[in-house]
Protein backbone atom coordinates (compact mmCIF):
# COMPACT_ATOMS: atom_id res chain seq x y z
CA UNK A 1 0.00 0.00 0.00
CA UNK A 2 2.73 2.46 0.81
CA UNK A 3 4.01 4.94 -2.21
CA UNK A 4 6.50 6.72 -2.96
CA UNK A 5 5.37 9.04 -5.29
CA UNK A 6 3.14 11.57 -3.61
CA UNK A 7 0.09 12.55 -5.56
CA UNK A 8 -0.60 16.47 -5.68
CA UNK A 9 -2.92 15.88 -2.94
CA UNK A 10 -1.42 15.02 0.27
CA UNK A 11 -3.64 14.61 3.22
CA UNK A 12 -1.08 15.72 6.28
CA UNK A 13 -1.21 16.08 10.11
CA UNK A 14 -2.92 19.09 12.12
CA UNK A 15 -0.28 19.49 15.27
CA UNK A 16 -0.66 22.70 17.35
CA UNK A 17 -3.20 24.19 15.39
CA UNK A 18 -1.86 24.26 12.16
CA UNK A 19 -1.20 21.80 9.21
CA UNK A 20 1.99 19.72 9.84
CA UNK A 21 4.02 17.46 7.10
CA UNK A 22 5.73 15.32 9.21
CA UNK A 23 9.07 14.12 7.92
CA UNK A 24 8.40 10.02 7.77
CA UNK A 25 8.17 10.05 4.00
CA UNK A 26 6.01 7.49 4.03
CA UNK A 27 2.32 7.73 2.29
CA UNK A 28 -0.80 5.67 1.65
CA UNK A 29 -3.18 6.09 -1.48
CA UNK A 30 -6.66 6.87 -0.49
CA UNK A 31 -9.16 5.85 -2.85
CA UNK A 32 -12.53 7.09 -3.77
CA UNK A 33 -13.89 3.66 -3.29
CA UNK A 34 -17.32 4.24 -6.07
CA UNK A 35 -14.67 5.11 -8.76
CA UNK A 36 -11.72 3.45 -7.66
CA UNK A 37 -9.54 6.12 -8.36
CA UNK A 38 -6.64 7.60 -6.29
CA UNK A 39 -7.71 11.02 -4.92
CA UNK A 40 -4.95 11.57 -2.51
CA UNK A 41 -1.97 10.74 -0.30
CA UNK A 42 -1.81 10.40 3.12
CA UNK A 43 0.94 10.88 5.21
CA UNK A 44 1.91 7.83 7.34
CA UNK A 45 3.56 9.21 10.47
CA UNK A 46 6.73 8.09 12.03
CA UNK A 47 7.56 7.77 15.94
CA UNK A 48 8.76 11.58 15.40
CA UNK A 49 5.70 13.07 13.95
CA UNK A 50 3.57 11.22 16.70
CA UNK A 51 5.93 12.74 19.88
CA UNK A 52 5.60 15.79 17.78
CA UNK A 53 1.77 15.38 18.28
CA UNK A 54 2.08 14.66 21.73
CA UNK A 55 4.29 17.31 22.54
CA UNK A 56 1.72 19.56 21.23
CA UNK A 57 -1.06 17.98 23.45
CA UNK A 58 1.17 18.58 26.64
CA UNK A 59 2.09 21.90 25.91
CA UNK A 60 -1.96 22.49 25.82
CA UNK A 61 -2.89 20.96 28.80
CA UNK A 62 -2.03 23.24 31.56
CA UNK A 63 -3.59 26.02 30.19
CA UNK A 64 -6.59 24.09 28.57
CA UNK A 65 -7.08 22.39 32.00
CA UNK A 66 -7.67 25.95 33.69
CA UNK A 67 -9.79 27.09 30.70
CA UNK A 68 -12.95 28.23 32.88
CA UNK A 69 -15.66 25.83 32.18
CA UNK A 70 -17.53 28.41 30.84
CA UNK A 71 -14.58 29.09 28.12
CA UNK A 72 -15.24 25.55 26.82
CA UNK A 73 -18.50 25.17 26.82
CA UNK A 74 -18.59 28.76 24.45
CA UNK A 75 -16.18 27.07 22.34
CA UNK A 76 -17.90 23.58 22.21
CA UNK A 77 -21.45 25.65 21.00
CA UNK A 78 -19.75 27.21 18.48
CA UNK A 79 -18.42 24.29 17.14
CA UNK A 80 -21.91 22.87 17.41
CA UNK A 81 -23.12 25.88 15.48
CA UNK A 82 -20.58 25.36 12.64
CA UNK A 83 -21.10 21.18 12.18
CA UNK A 84 -24.98 22.13 12.12
CA UNK A 85 -24.48 24.84 9.46
CA UNK A 86 -21.95 22.73 7.42
CA UNK A 87 -22.75 19.11 7.73
CA UNK A 88 -23.51 18.77 3.83
CA UNK A 89 -19.55 19.67 3.29
CA UNK A 90 -18.35 16.67 5.48
CA UNK A 91 -20.89 14.58 4.55
CA UNK A 92 -19.19 14.82 1.09
CA UNK A 93 -16.14 13.81 2.85
CA UNK A 94 -17.64 10.72 3.74
CA UNK A 95 -18.95 9.98 0.65
CA UNK A 96 -15.84 10.54 -1.05
CA UNK A 97 -13.46 8.16 0.79
CA UNK A 98 -15.82 5.89 2.60
CA UNK A 99 -18.39 5.81 -0.29
CA UNK A 100 -21.16 5.53 1.73
CA UNK A 101 -24.39 7.03 0.61
CA UNK A 102 -25.05 11.14 1.04
CA UNK A 103 -27.92 10.14 3.15
CA UNK A 104 -26.28 8.16 5.37
CA UNK A 105 -22.95 10.40 5.65
CA UNK A 106 -25.29 13.26 7.00
CA UNK A 107 -27.18 10.84 9.40
CA UNK A 108 -23.29 9.57 11.05
CA UNK A 109 -22.86 13.36 11.43
CA UNK A 110 -25.84 13.95 13.18
CA UNK A 111 -25.55 10.96 15.49
CA UNK A 112 -22.16 12.58 16.12
CA UNK A 113 -23.47 16.02 16.70
CA UNK A 114 -25.68 14.46 19.02
CA UNK A 115 -22.41 14.13 21.51
CA UNK A 116 -21.68 17.44 21.10
CA UNK A 117 -25.23 18.71 22.32
CA UNK A 118 -24.36 16.46 25.44
CA UNK A 119 -21.00 17.80 25.48
CA UNK A 120 -21.89 21.49 25.76
CA UNK A 121 -24.13 20.44 28.93
CA UNK A 122 -21.83 18.80 30.23
CA UNK A 123 -20.56 20.73 33.12
CA UNK A 124 -23.41 19.40 35.11
CA UNK A 125 -21.75 15.93 35.37
CA UNK A 126 -18.88 17.53 36.27
CA UNK A 127 -19.76 18.82 39.51
CA UNK A 128 -18.23 17.26 42.82
CA UNK A 129 -19.35 16.84 46.14
CA UNK A 130 -19.04 18.48 49.34
CA UNK A 131 -19.66 17.48 52.99
CA UNK A 132 -19.28 19.64 55.54
CA UNK A 133 -18.32 18.58 59.29
CA UNK A 134 -17.26 14.70 58.68
CA UNK A 135 -14.68 15.29 61.63
CA UNK A 136 -15.42 18.24 64.47
CA UNK A 137 -15.09 21.46 62.03
CA UNK A 138 -13.67 19.07 59.15
CA UNK A 139 -15.29 19.37 55.83
CA UNK A 140 -14.39 16.79 52.96
CA UNK A 141 -15.30 17.23 48.60
CA UNK A 142 -14.97 15.32 46.04
CA UNK A 143 -13.87 17.29 42.29
CA UNK A 144 -13.15 15.75 39.00
CA UNK A 145 -9.90 16.58 37.17
CA UNK A 146 -9.04 15.99 33.41
CA UNK A 147 -5.99 13.30 32.65
CA UNK A 148 -3.81 15.01 30.38
CA UNK A 149 -3.38 14.40 26.68
CA UNK A 150 -5.74 11.38 25.62
CA UNK A 151 -5.35 9.41 22.26
CA UNK A 152 -8.54 8.62 20.11
CA UNK A 153 -7.80 6.21 17.82
CA UNK A 154 -11.03 5.18 15.13
CA UNK A 155 -12.07 2.64 12.12
CA UNK A 156 -12.48 3.52 9.16
CA UNK A 157 -16.53 3.15 9.07
CA UNK A 158 -17.62 6.05 10.97
CA UNK A 159 -14.53 8.59 10.17
CA UNK A 160 -16.53 11.55 11.50
CA UNK A 161 -18.70 9.95 14.20
CA UNK A 162 -16.50 7.78 15.84
CA UNK A 163 -14.08 10.74 16.91
CA UNK A 164 -17.32 12.25 17.70
CA UNK A 165 -18.04 10.29 20.58
CA UNK A 166 -14.95 10.67 22.39
CA UNK A 167 -13.78 14.23 21.79
CA UNK A 168 -16.43 16.42 22.74
CA UNK A 169 -16.16 14.88 26.32
CA UNK A 170 -12.73 14.74 26.91
CA UNK A 171 -12.08 18.08 25.98
CA UNK A 172 -14.99 19.54 27.53
CA UNK A 173 -13.23 17.58 30.57
CA UNK A 174 -10.11 19.59 30.40
CA UNK A 175 -8.19 16.77 28.67
CA UNK A 176 -5.99 17.34 25.46
CA UNK A 177 -6.65 15.02 22.49
CA UNK A 178 -4.03 13.15 19.81
CA UNK A 179 -6.91 11.64 17.37
CA UNK A 180 -5.12 9.21 14.93
CA UNK A 181 -7.97 8.38 11.86
CA UNK A 182 -8.38 5.65 9.76
CA UNK A 183 -5.78 5.73 6.78
CA UNK A 184 -8.83 4.70 4.71
CA UNK A 185 -10.43 8.18 5.17
CA UNK A 186 -8.52 10.59 6.67
CA UNK A 187 -9.54 13.54 5.61
CA UNK A 188 -12.55 14.31 7.87
CA UNK A 189 -10.43 14.57 10.77
CA UNK A 190 -8.90 17.79 8.84
CA UNK A 191 -12.12 18.99 9.05
CA UNK A 192 -13.32 18.86 12.02
CA UNK A 193 -9.60 20.15 13.21
CA UNK A 194 -9.97 23.30 11.43
CA UNK A 195 -13.82 23.67 12.46
CA UNK A 196 -12.55 23.40 16.14
CA UNK A 197 -10.22 26.38 15.34
CA UNK A 198 -12.66 28.28 14.28
CA UNK A 199 -14.64 27.84 16.72
CA UNK A 200 -12.10 29.34 19.31
CA UNK A 201 -10.58 26.22 20.12
CA UNK A 202 -6.73 26.61 21.41
CA UNK A 203 -3.82 25.50 19.61
CA UNK A 204 -2.57 21.98 20.63
CA UNK A 205 -6.45 21.22 22.20
CA UNK A 206 -7.24 18.77 19.54
CA UNK A 207 -4.22 17.52 17.39
CA UNK A 208 -4.56 14.61 14.16
CA UNK A 209 -1.91 12.13 13.31
CA UNK A 210 -2.19 10.17 10.77
CA UNK A 211 -0.93 7.03 9.99
CA UNK A 212 -0.73 2.98 10.55
CA UNK A 213 0.86 0.79 13.10
CA UNK A 214 3.54 2.88 13.98
CA UNK A 215 1.57 6.01 15.40
CA UNK A 216 -0.32 3.48 16.92
CA UNK A 217 2.39 1.99 19.30
CA UNK A 218 4.02 5.28 19.65
CA UNK A 219 0.70 6.21 21.12
CA UNK A 220 0.50 2.85 23.83
CA UNK A 221 3.64 3.48 25.25
CA UNK A 222 4.27 7.32 24.93
CA UNK A 223 4.29 8.46 28.44
CA UNK A 224 2.61 11.75 27.43
CA UNK A 225 -0.64 10.08 27.04
CA UNK A 226 -2.62 9.18 29.30
CA UNK A 227 -5.64 7.67 28.28
CA UNK A 228 -6.63 5.94 25.08
CA UNK A 229 -10.15 5.37 23.61
CA UNK A 230 -9.86 3.02 20.62
CA UNK A 231 -12.61 1.72 18.29
CA UNK A 232 -11.81 -0.96 15.45
CA UNK A 233 -11.47 -4.98 14.92
CA UNK A 234 -11.37 -7.04 18.28
CA UNK A 235 -8.00 -8.24 17.43
CA UNK A 236 -6.19 -4.46 17.04
CA UNK A 237 -8.72 -3.76 20.21
CA UNK A 238 -7.61 -6.51 22.75
CA UNK A 239 -3.76 -5.62 21.49
CA UNK A 240 -4.27 -1.77 21.98
CA UNK A 241 -6.21 -2.81 25.45
CA UNK A 242 -3.03 -4.80 26.37
CA UNK A 243 -0.21 -2.91 25.54
CA UNK A 244 -1.87 0.46 26.82
CA UNK A 245 -2.74 -0.78 29.62
CA UNK A 246 0.71 -2.18 30.01
CA UNK A 247 2.05 1.50 29.80
CA UNK A 248 0.13 2.35 32.28
CA UNK A 249 -2.90 4.09 30.28
CA UNK A 250 -6.64 4.08 31.23
CA UNK A 251 -8.03 2.42 28.13
CA UNK A 252 -11.22 1.73 26.09
CA UNK A 253 -11.32 -0.54 23.21
CA UNK A 254 -14.30 -1.47 21.36
CA UNK A 255 -14.00 -4.13 18.92
CA UNK A 256 -15.67 -6.03 16.12
CA UNK A 257 -19.11 -7.69 16.28
CA UNK A 258 -21.57 -9.92 15.09
CA UNK A 259 -24.84 -8.87 15.86
CA UNK A 260 -28.31 -11.30 15.55
CA UNK A 261 -32.28 -10.17 15.48
CA UNK A 262 -34.43 -13.02 16.41
CA UNK A 263 -37.63 -12.67 14.83
CA UNK A 264 -40.32 -14.70 16.93
CA UNK A 265 -43.98 -16.15 15.39
CA UNK A 266 -45.73 -13.94 16.57
CA UNK A 267 -44.07 -10.66 14.41
CA UNK A 268 -45.13 -8.46 11.97
CA UNK A 269 -43.40 -9.76 9.10
CA UNK A 270 -43.58 -6.76 7.11
CA UNK A 271 -42.22 -4.72 9.81
CA UNK A 272 -39.42 -7.34 10.51
CA UNK A 273 -38.63 -7.61 7.06
CA UNK A 274 -38.05 -3.88 6.72
CA UNK A 275 -35.82 -3.58 9.67
CA UNK A 276 -33.98 -6.49 8.48
CA UNK A 277 -32.86 -4.73 5.25
CA UNK A 278 -32.35 -1.11 6.89
CA UNK A 279 -29.66 -2.83 9.40
CA UNK A 280 -28.45 -5.64 7.13
CA UNK A 281 -27.53 -3.37 3.63
CA UNK A 282 -27.44 -0.23 5.08
CA UNK A 283 -23.87 1.67 4.60
CA UNK A 284 -23.11 -1.47 2.62
CA UNK A 285 -23.16 -3.28 6.18
CA UNK A 286 -20.02 -1.35 7.20
CA UNK A 287 -21.29 -0.98 10.67
CA UNK A 288 -20.66 -2.51 13.65
CA UNK A 289 -24.40 -2.38 14.72
CA UNK A 290 -24.90 -3.56 11.43
CA UNK A 291 -27.38 -6.80 11.60
CA UNK A 292 -25.57 -9.97 10.00
CA UNK A 293 -27.18 -12.59 11.56
CA UNK A 294 -30.90 -13.06 11.13
CA UNK A 295 -32.48 -15.94 13.45
CA UNK A 296 -35.77 -16.95 12.36
CA UNK A 297 -37.79 -18.91 15.20
CA UNK A 298 -40.57 -21.00 14.23
CA UNK A 299 -42.27 -21.54 10.83
CA UNK A 300 -42.18 -18.19 10.01
CA UNK A 301 -38.87 -18.48 7.84
CA UNK A 302 -39.91 -19.04 4.48
CA UNK A 303 -42.57 -15.95 4.46
CA UNK A 304 -39.29 -14.12 6.44
CA UNK A 305 -36.69 -14.68 3.60
CA UNK A 306 -39.24 -14.08 0.68
CA UNK A 307 -40.05 -10.41 1.85
CA UNK A 308 -36.56 -9.48 2.65
CA UNK A 309 -35.72 -11.04 -1.23
CA UNK A 310 -38.12 -8.97 -2.48
CA UNK A 311 -36.60 -5.75 -0.80
CA UNK A 312 -33.02 -6.03 -1.47
CA UNK A 313 -33.91 -7.43 -4.99
CA UNK A 314 -35.45 -3.94 -4.84
CA UNK A 315 -32.35 -1.79 -3.72
CA UNK A 316 -30.28 -0.04 -5.85
CA UNK A 317 -26.33 -0.14 -5.49
CA UNK A 318 -24.49 2.35 -6.51
CA UNK A 319 -22.03 5.98 -6.46
CA UNK A 320 -22.96 7.50 -3.26
CA UNK A 321 -23.29 11.25 -4.70
CA UNK A 322 -26.30 9.71 -6.57
CA UNK A 323 -30.25 8.52 -5.59
CA UNK A 324 -28.34 4.73 -4.63
CA UNK A 325 -29.48 3.19 -1.57
CA UNK A 326 -26.19 1.57 -0.92
CA UNK A 327 -22.75 2.50 -1.37
CA UNK A 328 -19.56 0.52 -2.70
CA UNK A 329 -17.24 -1.55 -0.17
CA UNK A 330 -13.89 0.95 1.12
CA UNK A 331 -11.17 -1.02 -0.64
CA UNK A 332 -10.72 -3.60 -3.21
CA UNK A 333 -9.49 -5.91 -0.61
CA UNK A 334 -12.38 -5.80 1.35
CA UNK A 335 -14.59 -6.39 -1.54
CA UNK A 336 -12.41 -9.44 -2.71
CA UNK A 337 -12.87 -10.48 1.35
CA UNK A 338 -16.66 -10.29 1.80
CA UNK A 339 -17.15 -11.72 -1.93
CA UNK A 340 -15.41 -14.51 -1.16
CA UNK A 341 -17.00 -14.76 2.53
CA UNK A 342 -19.97 -15.48 -0.31
CA UNK A 343 -18.24 -17.97 -1.87
CA UNK A 344 -17.55 -19.89 0.95
CA UNK A 345 -20.93 -19.73 2.59
CA UNK A 346 -22.41 -21.02 -0.63
CA UNK A 347 -19.64 -23.94 -1.16
CA UNK A 348 -20.69 -24.97 2.66
CA UNK A 349 -24.24 -25.71 1.46
CA UNK A 350 -25.90 -22.40 2.25
CA UNK A 351 -28.79 -20.89 -0.33
CA UNK A 352 -28.09 -17.82 -1.79
CA UNK A 353 -31.36 -16.08 -2.40
CA UNK A 354 -30.09 -12.46 -3.66
CA UNK A 355 -26.30 -12.82 -4.76
CA UNK A 356 -24.36 -9.26 -4.23
CA UNK A 357 -21.57 -10.35 -6.76
CA UNK A 358 -22.83 -9.77 -9.45
CA UNK A 359 -24.90 -6.19 -8.92
CA UNK A 360 -25.21 -3.85 -11.38
CA UNK A 361 -24.11 -0.15 -9.71
CA UNK A 362 -25.35 2.83 -10.73
CA UNK A 363 -23.11 5.67 -11.60
CA UNK A 364 -23.88 9.15 -9.73
CA UNK A 365 -24.08 12.31 -11.54
CA UNK A 366 -21.56 12.96 -13.54
CA UNK A 367 -19.03 11.62 -15.85
CA UNK A 368 -16.37 9.43 -13.63
CA UNK A 369 -16.44 5.74 -14.28
CA UNK A 370 -17.07 3.40 -12.09
CA UNK A 371 -16.51 0.25 -13.56
CA UNK A 372 -13.21 0.24 -11.51
CA UNK A 373 -15.39 0.82 -7.92
CA UNK A 374 -15.38 -1.96 -4.96
CA UNK A 375 -18.79 -3.23 -5.56
CA UNK A 376 -20.91 -6.11 -3.89
CA UNK A 377 -24.60 -5.31 -3.57
CA UNK A 378 -27.04 -6.71 -0.84
CA UNK A 379 -26.66 -10.48 -0.79
CA UNK A 380 -28.88 -12.74 1.42
CA UNK A 381 -27.52 -15.93 2.64
CA UNK A 382 -30.29 -18.65 3.80
CA UNK A 383 -29.73 -22.29 5.53
CA UNK A 384 -26.68 -20.75 7.79
CA UNK A 385 -25.34 -23.16 9.98
CA UNK A 386 -22.94 -21.81 13.08
CA UNK A 387 -20.46 -23.64 11.70
CA UNK A 388 -19.80 -21.47 8.64
CA UNK A 389 -17.02 -19.24 8.37
CA UNK A 390 -20.25 -16.80 6.72
CA UNK A 391 -21.39 -17.29 10.51
CA UNK A 392 -18.52 -17.32 12.79
CA UNK A 393 -16.98 -13.97 11.11
CA UNK A 394 -17.71 -10.78 11.24
CA UNK A 395 -17.70 -10.13 7.32
CA UNK A 396 -18.75 -6.21 7.58
CA UNK A 397 -20.31 -5.93 4.17
CA UNK A 398 -24.10 -6.57 2.83
CA UNK A 399 -24.02 -10.30 3.99
CA UNK A 400 -27.44 -11.33 5.75
CA UNK A 401 -27.19 -14.72 7.21
CA UNK A 402 -30.48 -16.62 8.15
CA UNK A 403 -30.12 -19.39 10.67
CA UNK A 404 -33.44 -21.70 11.36
CA UNK A 405 -34.14 -22.27 14.83
CA UNK A 406 -37.58 -24.45 16.48
CA UNK A 407 -37.43 -22.29 19.82
CA UNK A 408 -36.78 -19.02 21.37
CA UNK A 409 -34.24 -20.49 23.89
CA UNK A 410 -32.24 -22.09 20.77
CA UNK A 411 -32.42 -18.47 19.67
CA UNK A 412 -30.88 -17.33 22.66
CA UNK A 413 -28.08 -19.65 23.26
CA UNK A 414 -26.98 -19.32 19.64
CA UNK A 415 -26.22 -15.65 20.46
CA UNK A 416 -24.90 -16.04 24.22
CA UNK A 417 -22.62 -18.78 22.81
CA UNK A 418 -21.42 -16.21 20.30
CA UNK A 419 -17.86 -14.78 20.98
CA UNK A 420 -19.31 -10.76 20.53
CA UNK A 421 -21.48 -9.09 22.36
CA UNK A 422 -22.09 -5.56 20.54
CA UNK A 423 -25.69 -5.10 19.69
CA UNK A 424 -28.63 -7.31 19.45
CA UNK A 425 -32.51 -7.41 18.50
CA UNK A 426 -35.70 -9.18 18.84
CA UNK A 427 -38.76 -8.74 16.84
CA UNK A 428 -42.09 -9.65 18.30
CA UNK A 429 -45.56 -8.47 19.92
CA UNK A 430 -45.37 -9.87 23.07
CA UNK A 431 -43.83 -7.77 25.75
CA UNK A 432 -42.94 -10.93 28.00
CA UNK A 433 -40.69 -12.18 25.10
CA UNK A 434 -39.30 -9.21 24.87
CA UNK A 435 -38.57 -8.90 28.24
CA UNK A 436 -37.43 -12.06 28.64
CA UNK A 437 -34.80 -11.17 26.49
CA UNK A 438 -33.78 -8.15 27.40
CA UNK A 439 -32.77 -9.72 30.86
CA UNK A 440 -31.34 -13.11 29.29
CA UNK A 441 -29.67 -12.17 26.82
CA UNK A 442 -25.46 -11.25 27.05
CA UNK A 443 -25.11 -8.70 24.72
CA UNK A 444 -24.24 -4.68 25.62
CA UNK A 445 -27.08 -3.32 23.70
CA UNK A 446 -30.18 -4.61 22.76
CA UNK A 447 -33.09 -3.50 20.99
CA UNK A 448 -36.85 -4.46 20.65
CA UNK A 449 -38.34 -4.08 17.30
CA UNK A 450 -35.63 -1.76 16.82
CA UNK A 451 -32.75 -3.34 14.66
CA UNK A 452 -29.94 -0.79 15.62
CA UNK A 453 -30.10 0.24 19.24
CA UNK A 454 -27.22 2.68 19.08
CA UNK A 455 -27.91 4.41 22.84
CA UNK A 456 -28.49 8.09 21.98
CA UNK A 457 -25.86 10.87 23.32
CA UNK A 458 -26.88 10.51 26.94
CA UNK A 459 -26.91 6.91 27.62
CA UNK A 460 -23.06 5.16 26.49
CA UNK A 461 -22.54 2.77 23.92
CA UNK A 462 -20.71 -0.28 24.22
CA UNK A 463 -20.91 -3.68 23.85
CA UNK A 464 -19.82 -7.04 25.65
CA UNK A 465 -17.38 -9.74 25.71
CA UNK A 466 -15.17 -9.83 22.67
CA UNK A 467 -16.63 -6.12 21.11
CA UNK A 468 -15.17 -4.32 24.58
CA UNK A 469 -11.70 -4.55 26.41
CA UNK A 470 -11.86 -2.66 29.32
CA UNK A 471 -15.16 -1.17 31.54
CA UNK A 472 -16.17 1.82 30.39
CA UNK A 473 -18.31 2.62 27.66
CA UNK A 474 -18.38 4.93 25.24
CA UNK A 475 -20.14 9.05 25.56
CA UNK A 476 -22.72 9.73 28.28
CA UNK A 477 -21.79 9.41 31.57
CA UNK A 478 -19.65 6.44 31.27
CA UNK A 479 -17.61 8.76 28.98
CA UNK A 480 -17.13 11.78 31.26
CA UNK A 481 -16.25 9.32 33.68
CA UNK A 482 -13.29 8.03 31.31
CA UNK A 483 -11.98 11.20 30.90
CA UNK A 484 -11.81 12.80 34.49
CA UNK A 485 -10.47 11.08 37.75
CA UNK A 486 -11.26 11.31 41.26
CA UNK A 487 -9.78 13.89 44.04
CA UNK A 488 -10.96 14.19 47.21
CA UNK A 489 -9.66 16.76 49.69
CA UNK A 490 -10.16 17.14 53.46
CA UNK A 491 -10.39 20.81 54.97
CA UNK A 492 -9.57 21.95 58.35
CA UNK A 493 -9.64 25.50 58.52
CA UNK A 494 -7.01 26.55 61.40
CA UNK A 495 -8.44 27.36 64.46
CA UNK A 496 -7.34 27.47 68.00
CA UNK A 497 -9.61 24.76 69.18
CA UNK A 498 -7.83 22.39 67.06
CA UNK A 499 -4.58 22.65 69.14
CA UNK A 500 -2.73 19.58 70.91
CA UNK A 501 -0.74 16.36 70.06
CA UNK A 502 -2.01 13.23 69.26
CA UNK A 503 -0.36 10.88 67.43
CA UNK A 504 -3.35 8.62 67.45
CA UNK A 505 -5.05 7.64 64.10
CA UNK A 506 -8.03 10.22 63.41
CA UNK A 507 -11.32 9.24 64.83
CA UNK A 508 -13.68 11.65 63.07
CA UNK A 509 -15.69 12.37 66.84
P1 LIG B 1 -9.05 -1.89 12.27
O1 LIG B 1 -8.95 -2.63 13.55
O2 LIG B 1 -8.38 -2.45 11.08
O3 LIG B 1 -8.45 -0.39 12.45
C1 LIG B 1 -8.83 0.44 13.51
C2 LIG B 1 -7.70 1.40 13.82
O4 LIG B 1 -6.56 0.65 14.25
C3 LIG B 1 -7.26 2.22 12.62
O5 LIG B 1 -6.99 3.53 13.04
C4 LIG B 1 -6.00 1.50 12.14
O6 LIG B 1 -5.08 2.38 11.53
C5 LIG B 1 -5.43 0.92 13.42
N1 LIG B 1 -4.72 -0.34 13.21
C6 LIG B 1 -4.96 -1.27 12.24
N2 LIG B 1 -4.11 -2.30 12.37
C7 LIG B 1 -3.32 -2.03 13.43
C8 LIG B 1 -2.25 -2.74 14.07
N3 LIG B 1 -1.82 -3.92 13.62
N4 LIG B 1 -1.66 -2.17 15.14
C9 LIG B 1 -2.08 -0.97 15.60
N5 LIG B 1 -3.08 -0.27 15.03
C10 LIG B 1 -3.70 -0.79 13.97
O7 LIG B 1 -10.61 -1.63 12.01
P2 LIG B 1 -11.27 -1.03 10.70
O8 LIG B 1 -11.21 -2.03 9.61
O9 LIG B 1 -10.78 0.35 10.45
O10 LIG B 1 -12.79 -0.87 11.22
C11 LIG B 1 -13.72 -1.91 11.15
C12 LIG B 1 -13.79 -2.66 12.47
O11 LIG B 1 -14.13 -1.74 13.51
C13 LIG B 1 -14.88 -3.70 12.49
O12 LIG B 1 -14.38 -4.84 13.16
C14 LIG B 1 -16.00 -3.07 13.28
O13 LIG B 1 -16.87 -3.95 13.94
C15 LIG B 1 -15.22 -2.27 14.28
N6 LIG B 1 -16.02 -1.19 14.84
C16 LIG B 1 -16.48 -1.35 16.10
C17 LIG B 1 -17.26 -0.39 16.67
C18 LIG B 1 -17.79 -0.53 18.06
O14 LIG B 1 -18.38 0.41 18.56
N7 LIG B 1 -17.60 -1.64 18.73
C19 LIG B 1 -17.59 0.77 15.93
C20 LIG B 1 -17.09 0.90 14.63
C21 LIG B 1 -16.30 -0.10 14.10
Amino acid sequence: MTTTEISTTTIAHWVAGTDFPGASGRYAPVTNPATGAVTGDVALAGVDDTRAAVDAARAAFPAWRDTSLAKRTAIMFAFREILNARRDELAEILTAEHGKVHSDALGEVMRGQEVVEFACGMNHLLKGGMSENVSTMVDVSSIRQPLGPVAIISPFNFPAMVPLWFFPLAIMAGNTVVLKPSEKDPSASLWIARALAEAGLPEGVFNVVQGDKTAVDELLVNPGIKAVSFVGSTPIAEYVYRTGTAHGKRVQALGGAKNHAIVLPDADLDLAADAMVNAGFGSAGERCMAVSALVAVGDIADELVAKIAERARGLVTGQGTGAADMGPLVTAAHRDKVASYIDAGEAAGATVVVDGRTVAPAAGPGTESIADGFWVGPTLLDDVRTDMSVYTDEIFGPVLSVLRVETYEEALALINDNPYGNGTAIFTADGGAARRFQNEVEVGMVGINVPIPVPTAFYSFGGWKASLFGDTHAYGTEGVHFFTRGKVVTTRWQDPANRGINLGFPQNV
